[in-house]
């Protein structure tokens, strides 16, 4: 044949098999067989071999061996260590290292193809005899490095026991071949990852359970396959472990983990009767899907089977926890027809169960649809107010307890709903967080304050400091303290007007970040306060590491004044404790004179409560503090 025939011949084949759709789908390792027995065919040499260099890269090691032998087209078969299977996968591969070859390896790093001709005297791979080459009786070597991008990743080993001269074609097909040996291992490590972002993507780190999305796409499929079949039932049961929050911000949140890890497992080895799939679909919730379980069966035993084990005390760092859970079950076709209310049924239903207090199970009904209903109507319609900025804010003042002045105000979020009226925040709030709100009503308040403060400032009205609450989803966002320095540049605001107000189980999230933040607000020019002080769990370390200014006592510690003993020995011991770091102290609540005079007695800073005012409109809030109180021009900012 002439040359430039066998080049064609050569490259023909490998396109064949390369394109050819069995191929294509084999795993790797049946893919470097085939290629390997096409090369070692075609060439007429007995051994074919591809190498890898292990992560160390200080030795190739040989992952396939074609051992041509019985087909080679002349000549004595080569003295092979592999067996008469025409390929090696030898539990203990072969290996060659650097050491022992430096000039081989020198060879592949740098040239693109080692023709070689006589093996035993080629310096580059004369070190391999005669440990390798007169044991394997190999005389030509044709090799052709690999490459994955620019990275020398292995090898191609062509070996003739006979004298050979390559030519041209056959160097060119050698590094054809090299070449379709990269592509098949970029294309498995393309596939790994894709394997390893499928998994990622279907599965809870945590628990190693699946995760929401597999949950909704079961029961989309099975779901789709009831209603084809007009047969079939499903059964899902939301479950919502009990005050793991308390957990997370009282001992940590590896002991919180830990919880859920062991309940994970707990519900995982539970023997249920169609029993289908196990999720973990949030961070304190699992669901449990059963088929064909109607609601003749005893679901209800069911529900109390996953509670009890839910129940056992769980050991975690030494110490016994007891956890429950709120179970919400839905079925259908009995309760609805679609996966997405399947979903939505048994999540609302467990929401029923929280209502009525802990530990409880809660099957769908028609009551608990309607107050679904109305709360995803609300959600949605509380989106659509935020984003048209449609929110409004009260302000109640806080006056200093030895002048009863005005000093300062607080900012209160409320919602002027068109069919409900004025909504308070209890009633929207918690829907806020739920629909991942937070954030965006935060802001939406700080506009609404920016946007009065300057109206006031056009009247020529001096507001006092305003205090805006700020939720636990701002505090944790790096962007917040730019974001209100914007805003109020825009108002013309100064910064040093705000102060903000954070729950104590605001700051128990990452340190770091919400440091970062809070110290960047006081940087601006804003006040710290830490509000509801006494109901949270609080760590002092934290409290001291945080830019506060002034810390507010909780109503409820004030309601019983004096009257209460315990209650006034919090009050006093919170008022010490902030003497002792400094900071200033406001009492929230007061609703009479006894609690005031109590109050001032022990040496409170400033006072809030209905007994000087309730929240009130902007428009009131002038026209009962700022009447006749307008300088022209604007009045300077308070310091
Ligand atoms: P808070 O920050 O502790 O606000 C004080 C709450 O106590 C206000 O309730 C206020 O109206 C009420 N209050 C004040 N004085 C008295 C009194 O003498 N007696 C009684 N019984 N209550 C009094 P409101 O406005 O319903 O707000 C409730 C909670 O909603 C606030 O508690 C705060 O945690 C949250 N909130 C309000 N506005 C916002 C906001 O803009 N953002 C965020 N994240 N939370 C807000
Ligand atoms: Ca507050
Ligand atoms: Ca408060």
């Amino acid at each position: 044949m002439r040359d430039s025939d066998t080049f064609v011949t050569f490259h023909k084949a490998l396109m064949e098999l390369s394109h050819d759709s069995n191929f294509i789908g084999q795993r790797r390792h049946l893919k470097l067989e085939a290629l390997t027995a096409l090369c070692g065919r075609l060439m007429g040499v007995e051994r074919v071999s591809v190498w890898i260099f292990p992560p160390e890269r200080d030795r190739i090691t040989c992952e396939t061996l074609f051992d041509g032998h019985e087909a080679a087209s002349s000549g004595e078969p080569c003295a092979s260590p592999a067996t008469s299977a025409a390929h090696s996968t030898d539990p203990s591969p072969i290996s060659l290292y650097r050491s022992d070859h430096p000039n081989y390896f020198q060879a592949i790093a740098e040239e693109r193809i080692i023709a070689v001709d006589d093996a035993h005297t080629d310096p580059r791979t004369a070190s391999f005899n005669p440990d390798y080459l007169t044991r394997v009786g190999v005389h030509s070597m044709l090799d052709t490095p690999v490459f994955e991008g620019s990275r020398l990743s292995g090898v191609i080993c062509l070996e003739a026991c006979h004298p050979r001269q390559w030519t041209l074609p056959e160097m060119s097909f050698a590094v054809a071949i090299a070449d379709t040996v990269s592509l098949i291992n970029t294309h498995e490590r393309w596939m790994n990852s894709k394997r390893a972002l499928d998994y990622i993507s279907r599965f809870d780190s945590q628990t190693g359970l699946a995760n929401m999305d597999s949950l909704r796409e079961r029961v989309s499929h099975l779901a789709e396959k009831i209603k084809r079949r007009g047969q079939g039932s499903l059964a899902l049961i939301w479950v919502d472990v009990d005050r793991l929050k308390t957990i997370n911000d009282g001992l940590g949140p590896q002991v919180g983990d830990a919880v859920i890890a062991e309940i994970g497992q707990r519900l995982r080895s539970l023997r249920l009767q169609g029993k289908d799939l196990l999720a973990r679909i949030g961070g304190d919730e699992f669901a449990l899907l059963i088929r064909n379980h109607t609601k003749a069966d005893s679901i209800g035993d069911t529900a109390l089977q996953i509670q009890d084990v839910i129940r056992q005390p769980i050991r975690v760092a030494g110490q016994s926890l007891s956890v429950s859970a709120s179970l919400g079950i839905c079925h259908l076709p009995e309760d609805c027809q679609r996966a997405r209310e399947l979903l939505r049924g048994a999540e609302a239903a467990m929401y029923h169960a929280k209502h009525l207090g802990r530990a409880q199970a809660t099957v769908f009904d028609s009551a608990i649809q309607i107050s679904a209903q109305s709360r995803f109507a609300l959600e949605r319609e509380l989106r659509a107010a935020i984003n048209n900025r449609e929110l409004d804010v009260f302000y109640q003042p806080i006056l200093d307890a030895s002048g009863k002045r005005m000093v300062s105000m607080e900012a209160l979020v409320r919602w002027n709903h068109p069919n409900r009226g004025w909504l308070a925040p209890i009633e929207f709030l918690d829907i806020a967080r739920g629909g991942g709100l937070m954030y965006a009503l935060g802001e939406c308040v700080l506009t609404r304050v920016c946007e009065n403060w300057r109206e006031a400032g056009d009247r020529g009205l001096q507001l006092p400091v305003i205090s805006v609450n700020l939720s636990s989803e701002q505090v944790l966002v790096a962007e917040l303290p730019d974001r209100v320095k914007a805003l109020c540049a825009e108002h013309a605001m100064p910064v040093n007007a705000l102060q903000f107000e954070v729950t104590e189980d605001s700051i128990q999230g990452d340190f770091n970040t919400l440091a970062g933040v809070l110290e960047r607000l006081v940087e601006a020019g804003a006040e710290l306060a830490i509000d509801d002080f006494g109901t949270g769990y609080s760590s002092l370390e934290r409290l001291k590491s945080l830019p506060f200014s002034r810390i507010k006592i909780d109503r409820s510690f004030i309601n019983q004044l004096p009257d209460d003993e315990d209650d006034c020995a919090i009050t006093l011991s919170i008022l010490g404790l902030a003497r002792g770091l400094g900071l200033m102290v406001v009492a929230e609540g007061v609703e009479t004179k006894a609690h005031e005079q109590w109050l001032v007695e022990q040496g409170c800073d400033f006072l809030q409560g209905y007994l000087y005012s309730k929240p009130l409109p902007f428009t009131e809030l002038i026209e009962r503090f700022f009447r006749g109180t307008e300088t022209r021009g604007r009045s300077p900012a308070p310091g």
